[in-house]
């Protein structure tokens, strides 16, 4: 087992896996930029490093000091957390070229899954369904057009290389479809360094439900049930839960499984996310596979029970995962992200000095935050400073305890999303189940608003 482990990584995941270090004896490092000195990553962690000025690529995403962090302080694996390097290829392999074990899969597994329209052929070529799509890349827009006609609009443009909702565009005509493409070229292009497009079918309203993988070296490879992700804005996640309200055992099997052959097509080591949607006619597609662990793997830690980063450092470790069936799934897990947001400003970021914080706590409830009365919210990083995840034996007693959490969450100083999820809680459509990835476009709409008094 590790001795030491960094984490490359601020915020509230960068708490998290600490935790899950000290429960399993392991020494930590914390790296911080200028901004993060005052962070509770780096006074819980044993060692702490500054590698560099606010800016993300300043500090988090500056490969070089990281890994001098890490030999400075003795460290023999890295933690990368999520975002920043954490799906960075060439990361894992100057971490094996400088003999420090990097906690998640192989390079070449990031690759291939890191290339949405690469991970899309190893998909079909495994016999998991995809989205209806371009076979890979296309470069002319004449041929784009013509795959775009055959399939029907409206069609999606996206990055090979997108993630984080970015480098997508729908076109619903031909004409539309021109426009988007060289614009979604050119932007895949200065966004992500790498142009190449693919055009899929575009779902009206899907689902997006995504299958907790599992896999270690010693040939396991299972799946932890899914999340329903399907309230999002702008193609972004913000509320999650478990199981999805649209599920059933039979479908959990045939989709479970197909996540499982897409993991296992690949000998897929660590915890990853295989992303699918489910159309309203019941078909479901592959989409995309995030070979990290995510903001929402608490949802999944709550109805398993398993502790998903302990598994992370165990697997990469090499020792075999402590579970390797699906375990059971116990009761309905919700998760909200709370952001330091102004929903009444289009979401504009809204950072600054937190005077009061009062999280909610009870039975079934856990908060996941790096955020305390004092604390001064930088403006350079993800808005995100909580993570609420509510636990009951059923949908209605999670949705409850979500109801109350929220509305006993004090926040004073900054404005945050808490009275917007608390509106979407309410709702009669979402107390339901009733959601689709386009809801808060069409039928929330109207939660985005503060109600008029
Ligand atoms: P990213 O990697 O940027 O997160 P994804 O490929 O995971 O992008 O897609 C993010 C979201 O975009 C999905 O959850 C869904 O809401 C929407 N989306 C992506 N592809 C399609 C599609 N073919 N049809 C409808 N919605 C889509």
């Amino acid at each position: 087992m590790f001795k030491k482990i960094l984490i490359a990584n601020r915020g509230e995941i960068a708490l998290r896996v600490i935790r899950a270090c000290r429960e399993l004896g392991i020494e930590t490092v914390a790296v911080y930029s200028e901004a993060d000195r005052e962070s509770l990553h780096v006074r819980f962690a044993d060692d702490d490093v500054c590698i560099g000025s606010a800016p993300a690529r300043e500090s988090y995403l500056k490969i070089p000091r990281i890994i001098a962090a890490a030999e400075i302080t003795g460290a023999d694996a890295i933690h990368p957390g999520y975002g920043f390097l954490a799906e960075n290829a060439e990361f894992a392999e100057i971490c094996a070229a400088s003999k420090i074990t990097f906690i998640g899969p192989t390079p070449e597994q990031i690759r291939t899954m890191g290339d949405k329209a690469q991970a899309r052929a190893t998909m079909i070529a495994n016999g998991v369904p995809v989205v209806p799509g371009t076979p890979g890349p296309v470069e002319e827009v004449e041929d784009a057009l013509a795959y775009a006609v055959k399939m029907g609009f409206p069609v999606i443009i996206k990055a090979a290389a997108g993630g984080g909702g970015k480098g997508m565009r729908v076109a619903r005509d031909a004409d539309e479809f021109t426009r988007s493409f060289q614009m979604a070229r050119s932007e895949a292009l200065s966004a992500f360094g790498n142009g190449s497009v693919y055009v899929e079918k575009y779902l009206e309203r899907p689902r997006h439900i995504e299958f907790q993988i599992l896999g270690d070296t010693h040939g396991n490879c299972i799946h932890l049930g899914e999340r329903d992700c399907s309230v999002q804005r702008r193609h972004q996640k913000l509320i999650e839960e478990a199981p999805s309200p649209a599920m059933t055992p039979a479908l959990r099997k045939k989709m479970g499984d197909a996540a499982v052959l897409g993991a296992k097509s690949i000998n897929y080591v660590g915890a990853g996310t295989m992303e699918m949607l489910l159309d309203e006619d019941g078909s479901y597609y592959f989409m995309e596979m995030n070979t990290r662990i995510q903001v929402e793997h608490p949802v999944t830690e709550m109805l398993t029970g398993v502790d998903l980063v302990k598994e992370q450092i165990r697997v990469a470790a090499g020792e075999k995962m402590s579970i390797t069936e699906t375990p059971p799934l116990r009761g309905h897990v919700i998760e909200c992200r709370v952001n330091a947001e102004d929903p009444a400003k289009n979401f504009q970021p809204s950072p600054g000095r937190i005077d009061v914080f009062h999280p909610p706590g009870g039975n079934g409830v856990r908060v996941d935050t790096h955020v305390y009365a004092g604390y001064i919210v930088p403006p350079f990083y993800d808005s995100m400073i909580a993570k609420v995840i509510c636990q009951g034996r059923d949908r209605p007693e999670a949705l409850a305890k979500m109801r109350l959490a929220l509305d006993t969450f004090v926040v004073q100083g900054i404005t945050t999303t808490i009275p917007f999820l608390g509106r979407v809680m309410a709702d009669p459509h979402f107390a339901r189940g009733e959601v689709h990835t386009k809801f808060l476009e069409t039928d929330g709409a109207h939660l985005m608003a503060e109600p008029k008094p």
